[in-house]
């Protein structure tokens, strides 16, 4: 149905119009969705619902796809990150170095261990935490570096971790968005002491809930980790610490087992789309993502940035182009961090107001993306 509403001379079609979002998770479960059902169903009759043998394959098969010596499942990538810094033995009156450009989660979780999160500027172009940002704010209160690989794509990992060293700092991965991304042929999550990982359903490799897991170099960390994840203790009636209850479940595992064989075609197909859009969008206001050519970006977001985001906004409205604001404004600026209220880093301020987030999934089709991109294009 090609209706009058049309822009510049083009005219859209209303009904792909309508039926756009920013992500479109049905589409993934019908591809997969036989594969699922049955083995879902076997977990299901089997009567083991917790650490069973669909989490033991599920982690098997994720330490050998992320090249780490030990992986741990658990509830969520927010789990991740608390139970890392745990690990660390990270707590009151220790600080850690982060980026103020990222969800929430990833300084909440130093907050909630009872570190205190201290914001280093970003690089405007990657959106990722500038390791030359880093130095100057060590303190003999600093513990470790918390570098977040945002939209899909890893921040100077070596540097980072380079810095972390130099100064005896633990360095912790959020790879929240990054599964399966690579930073000079290297996974991210192995160039950090700890890797944390999200299987929340719209991340590279999502399941149908929560889920996370934790990668770890180092044994001893490894079997803090695994008492962490319950109660403080591996074994019936043990209980060393203070811990969580905080297991992937045996369904999650079951489905994220199963998309974990396809992980590579899934995020071929999120590099697929950025390229087009690549290729397509033609408009001096818009600026596309910068891609680092040291690392591979797995593109679990398309951030662009605009000088007037507020008058982009209004054209993507008025033909119904969904997209998403991640993230309207720096970590220290939301009301739980009231007593941040100094804070002022210029980079991070400006690209704040600048991104915008395009629809962007591996079975997102071209005839969207061409919609999308031709409306950009009309953007004066
Ligand atoms: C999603 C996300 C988290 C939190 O993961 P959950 O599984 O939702 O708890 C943490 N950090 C970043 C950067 C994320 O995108």
């Amino acid at each position: 149905m090609w209706t009058k509403s049309s822009c510049c001379g083009k005219k859209y079609n209303q009904e792909t119009l309508k039926k756009m979002k920013t992500f479109d998770l049905t589409k993934q479960y019908k591809i997969f969705e036989k594969d699922i059902k049955k083995r879902v169903l076997k977990v299901f009759s089997s009567g083991s619902y917790i650490l069973g043998e669909n989490v033991k394959s599920f982690e098997n098969n994720s330490r050998k796809y992320l090249d780490t010596r030990y992986v741990v499942s658990c509830n969520s990538g927010t789990d991740a990150l608390v139970m890392s810094l745990r690990a660390l033995n990270i707590g009151q009156n220790d600080q850690v170095i982060t980026s103020p450009f990222t969800y929430f989660a990833t300084s909440e979780a130093i907050s909630l261990v009872g570190a205190t999160p201290i914001f280093a500027d970003i690089n405007p172009h990657t959106f990722n935490i500038n390791p030359k940002k880093i130095e100057k704010l060590v303190s003999k209160k600093t513990r470790a570096i918390l570098s977040v690989n945002l939209f899909g794509q890893a921040c100077e990992l070596d540097k980072v971790s380079q810095i972390a060293k130099s100064y005896n700092l633990s360095h912790i991965e959020d790879c929240a968005q990054s599964f399966g991304a690579t930073y000079k042929e290297k996974q991210t999550g192995s160039y950090g002491d700890i890797g944390c990982f999200s299987f929340f359903p719209t991340k590279n490799l999502g399941c149908f809930g929560d889920g996370g897991l934790v990668t770890a170099k180092n044994k001893r960390i490894y079997e803090l980790l695994l008492k962490l994840r319950t109660h403080g203790g591996i074994r019936r009636n043990q209980h060393d610490m203070i811990g969580y209850n905080s297991r992937l479940d045996e369904i999650q595992a079951a489905i994220l087992d199963i998309k974990l064989k396809h992980i590579n075609k899934l995020i071929e197909k999120r590099i697929d789309v950025a390229e087009s859009y690549y290729k397509l969008i033609k408009n001096e206001k818009i600026r596309l993502p910068f891609k680092d050519i040291k690392g591979k970006h797995t593109f679990n977001q398309f951030t662009i940035r605009v000088e007037n985001r507020k008058k982009l906004e209004n054209h993507l409205k008025k033909y119904k182009i969904p997209y998403g604001i991640y993230y309207p404004k720096p970590i220290y600026k939301y009301k739980a961090y009231a007593n941040y209220k100094d804070n002022y880093l210029p980079m991070v301020e400006k690209v704040s107001k600048q991104c915008l987030s395009l629809p962007i999934y591996p079975e997102l089709e071209l005839k969207d993306i061409k919609t999308i991109s031709n409306i950009l294009n009309d953007y004066k």
